[in-house]
């Protein structure tokens, strides 16, 4: 059963997504109808509160009565049977395979939040990204205070729906004797996994900047792992959203920075800086730009912006340089391997332009979620 924390967590993601929805709507009411009018669950405010409240793992215990049952379906299905569910304590992946000694019950917890942004940063800036994911497993071992190693536990790489890989920890128990989900339960209180739950937000609490050590644990495994000296969020410059711009890969920042490091306030954009002397203050237009209208959401959008050159900008607000966040949808798991992150502007009659030669390269890479207009919108 999932727990009271849990649903009003999973509300509150929900709710949060259907936010993010709007958000990359809100220029236009036309559109958000239409948008809406594509996503049934967005019809009323309980459907988004309190519609979408069962959970894979509620679902796959109802489908499967009995442990016995799911081993029926796991060797149907080949040797493993796996369901992805986070809950109020993390990212989850239950499963029942077959090895040698016989059938296993698996858990592997993921990295999540700021771990796991510096997880996908890190992996996105590789020139290898094999090679990435073999270091990025290593550094996860090693992440692992030594008050918290234990023999069961390996840092491991499971499939993932999309090209970002899925990489975390794992523990396993033989089945026998596991008869009801109930006794699985049980046998989950005496797993030492679940001790590393915290950890797997980066910080203990939720969305703060990760320490320094990790890091520079991260690096000291041949990884890039680059901080923004403005805000600390992990940051790449090879997100396929934006080409050669710092962004984190977080919904709804992307490349702006806070600057919450350096104790400035900027209502105007700023970008993300790997070293404290390039942050200076917001730049300004003189008007004179050349502008163009952005064919998603129509405001006014200039290149020539001082703090985001090459980046069409909004002429003028507060100069996003952000045209939308990408929408949302998919099951837990899919969500999980999902490089999520703002769209740029992209200026009408500029089809060719490198911001909407990335959107549409991001569409062909197929880890994204995508579009974030129905396509008939789509110009
Ligand atoms: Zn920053
Ligand atoms: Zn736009």
């Amino acid at each position: 059963m999932m727990g009271k924390r849990a649903q009003q967590k999973r509300a509150a993601k929900h709710a949060k997504q259907a936010k993010q929805r709007k958000a990359a709507a809100s220029r236009s009411a036309a559109t958000f109808a239409a948008v809406a009018a594509n996503l049934p669950q967005l019809r009323s405010m309980d459907d988004i509160l309190f519609g979408p409240m069962a959970t894979p793992w509620g679902d796959f215990t109802e489908t499967h009565a009995t442990v016995d049952d799911a081993i029926a379906a796991a060797e149907k299905a080949g040797g493993v049977l796996s369901c992805f569910s986070f809950d109020d304590s993390g990212e989850y992946e239950r499963s029942l395979r077959q090895d040698a000694d016989g059938w296993l019950y698996e858990v592997a917890l993921y990295p999540r939040g700021s771990l796991r942004e510096l997880v996908m940063t890190s992996w996105l800036d590789a020139d290898d990204q094999d090679q990435a994911v073999e270091r990025l497993r290593c550094a996860l071992a090693a992440y692992v205070p030594d008050g918290l190693r234990h023999p069961g536990i390996e840092a491991v790489q499971r499939p993932s729906t999309t090209s970002v890989p899925r990489i975390g920890w794992a523990q396993s128990v033989p089945v026998a004797g596991l008869r009801t989900w109930e006794d699985v339960r049980l046998a989950e209180k005496e797993m030492a996994l679940f001790a590393l739950a915290p950890l797997a937000d980066g910080t203990g609490r939720s969305y703060g900047p990760l320490p320094e050590e990790t890091f520079a644990l991260f690096r000291a495994h041949g990884l890039s792992a680059r901080d923004c000296a403005g805000c600390g969020a992990p940051v790449t410059d090879r997100h396929p959203h934006w080409p050669g711009v710092l962004v984190s890969v977080e919904n709804e920042f992307g490349p702006v920075c806070a600057r919450s490091r350096l104790g400035e306030e900027s209502l105007q954009r700023v970008g993300h800086v790997l070293h404290a002397a390039e942050a200076r203050p917001a730049g300004k237009l003189t008007g004179k730009e050349q502008k163009v209208q952005c064919q998603y959401c129509d405001v006014h959008v200039t290149e020539q912006h001082p703090d985001w050159p090459g980046v069409w900008t909004e002429a003028g607000g507060y100069c996003r340089p952000t045209c939308a966040a990408p929408g949302f949808g998919a099951d837990d798991a899919t969500q999980y391997d999902l490089v999520d992150c703002v769209y740029p502007h992209a200026p009408a009659g500029a089809g060719e332009g490198p911001a909407a030669a990335a959107i549409a390269a991001a569409k062909k890479g197929g880890y994204f979620f995508q579009p974030r207009l129905p396509s008939f919108l789509e110009g």
